[in-house]
This record gives C-alpha cells, sequence and structure tokens, in this order.
C-alpha cells in the first residue's frame, strides 16, 4: 500500500512516528502551515515558521524515505488577529517556492469579518499564483460554515477542482459533493470521522475527488489512520487498485496540479541536503 498523507502536520509530530509511517507505506506527505497551539503575536514568527517548512521538515522527513511539501497560509485560528494581517504580505514569496503544493490551509473559525478577508485574499493569491488551496472546515457550526465556505469559493473564482474543502463529515459533505471541488476527510482515532465510517462514505459518493488525511498535530491523533482507512476499505469489499486510488492516485492528481509534486528520489537529494542542515547532530543515528 503506497500512501500520500495530504494533510498532517510534522512539525508537531516525533522521528518515531515518521519511522511507523514509512514502515506503513507513507512515501509522500503534504503538511499544511497552521497555528502552534498557542497564538503567534508577530508575523516573524510566521516567517520562522515558513521557512522551516520549505526547509527543516523536508530535511528531516528524507531522512526516513518520505517526501514532505508543504503549503503556506495564514490559518484559521489566526486569521482574526490584527497583529498577523502582514503574513498575508509574506505568502507570495513563499508560493513561488519548490516544495509549496498549494494555500492553506485556510477558511473559518468563527467567521468574523476579518476571516473574510483573509479567506478572500489567499483565494485570490491561489488563483494568483496558480496553486490549488486546502479550505479548513469549522468544527463548530459544521454545516453552516461549510455552507459559507462554498459561498465564498464560488465569488473567489477559483476553479472549483483546485479546491479541497477539508474536515468534512457525513452531514457536511452533501453540500460538495456537487459543488466541483475535492472532499478532504480528516481520519481522527476517537472523534470525528473514523475509518468505518469513512467507508461508509466511500461506498455512498464515490471514490471521485476524495482525499483522506491523518491530519495528525499536537492533539491526539494518529499518522495510520490513512493505513488504517486503506486496510478497513479492503476489509470492506474494495480492491487494490480503489484503495491506490484514494490513498495515493487522488492526492498526487489534486496537488500535482500545482506542477511541483515531484516525487523524483535523485532530486530528493539535492533539494534535502541543505547547507545549513548537513552535519546536524539531531540527525546522526536516524536512517541513513
Ligand atoms: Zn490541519
Amino acid at each position: 500500500m503506497r500512501i500520500l498523507d495530504p494533510h498532517i502536520h510534522m512539525s508537531s509530530r516525533t522521528t518515531a512516528d515518521y519511522e511507523a509511517m514509512y514502515g506503513a507505506g507513507v512515501r509522500a506527505v503534504v503538511e499544511p502551515a497552521f497555528w502552534l497551539g498557542q497564538p503567534r503575536t508577530s508575523v516573524d514568527s510566521f516567517i520562522d515558521y515558513f521557512d522551516a517548512l520549505v526547509g527543516w521538515e523536508p530535511f528531516r522527513a528524507s531522512q526516513f524515505g518520505i517526501r514532505h511539501f508543504c503549503t503556506i497560509g495564514l490559518n484559521p485560528k489566526e486569521a482574526g488577529d490584527p497583529r498577523l494581517t502582514g503574513v498575508l504580505d509574506i505568502m507570495p514569496r513563499y508560493l513561488e517556492k519548490d516544495g509549496v503544493v498549494a494555500v492553506g490551509e485556510l477558511g473559518y473559525d468563527s467567521m468574523t469579518p476579518q476571516e473574510d478577508h483573509a479567506f478572500a485574499a489567499q483565494l485570490a493569491l491561489a488563483v494568483a499564483h496558480e496553486l490549488p488551496a486546502l479550505v479548513h472546515t469549522p468544527h463548530r457550526d459544521k454545516l453552516a460554515g461549510t455552507r459559507r465556505t462554498l459561498d465564498v469559493v464560488r465569488e473567489s473564482g477559483i476553479a472549483p477542482g483546485m479546491v479541497v474543502v477539508d474536515h468534512l463529515n457525513e452531514v457536511t459533505v452533501p453540500e460538495v459533493v456537487d459543488s466541483g471541488c475535492w472532499m478532504g476527510f480528516s481520519i481522527y482515532p476517537d472523534t470525528k470521522m473514523d475509518p468505518t465510517r469513512m467507508v461508509a462514505v466511500l461506498r455512498d459518493i464515490g471514490l471521485d475527488r476524495v482525499l483522506v488525511n491523518s491530519a495528525a498535530d499536537w492533539g491526539r491523533s494518529d499518522p495510520l489512520t490513512t493505513r488504517r482507512t486503506g486496510e478497513a476499505m479492503l476489509a470492506a469489499g474494495f480492491d487494490d487498485d480503489a484503495v491506490d486510488r484514494i490513498l495515493w492516485r487522488n492526492p498526487m492528481e489534486f496537488y500535482g496540479q500545482s506542477g511541483r509534486l515531484d516525487l523524483d528520489p535523485t532530486r530528493q537529494a539535492d533539494a534535502a541536503a541543505p547547507a545549513e542542515f548537513a552535519g546536524n547532530s539531531i540527525m546522526r543515528g536516524a536512517r541513513a
């Protein structure tokens, strides 16, 4: 089983997670820019974080045989903070970088006017840079939030096929299924969507434009829920090709629209050995 996890926050995970993911078949990940658990107080904190997403974390992943790509964005939880609106001004220079395969994650948390502004501005950046957009749906008031999210996407003029609407469930997916947008599902160990429920959704809506991710971060989460979903699909009668489509070909197709999803391992070596990390002692003893 080969897996591209299209939404996982590896900065918050351990090297043991990377090893377990490789063992489970994960060969590539997309790490969306998000918050750090506590609010950042300045744009400079984002610069350091974005630099880590395009430099340090791909190098760390490469030690474990995993290709690392990222998305760059002002996340929904911080989009309403007036100290951070300048993040929108520094984003364009990151959106030009090789490992950046989308804008995001962006979208609503509390659906405030400030969030409206950041949401629309970032969809405009996605259009201007010809990149896909990763749109998060709010965890509270999810149905209304998903409807309003789709309205903003439509008004932006971005092609629906360039958008994934993420963190969907059985209640919100009917809103998105006819929109032309991709549908993202985050599979958690014991809350929200689980592998069994995901299989039922796949039976219902089919395999088109569906992405399955672990969304693992600092909270209780499991970086192997992609694999567990593949196993649940097989147990339910889906074949290997269907599993490969959901866990590999679909995310390749979606993020491939960036033109930057380059999995050539010979180029990984070049990209993953920035001089400033050479000889970094914490990587010694990791997978050669
Ligand atoms: Zn996320």
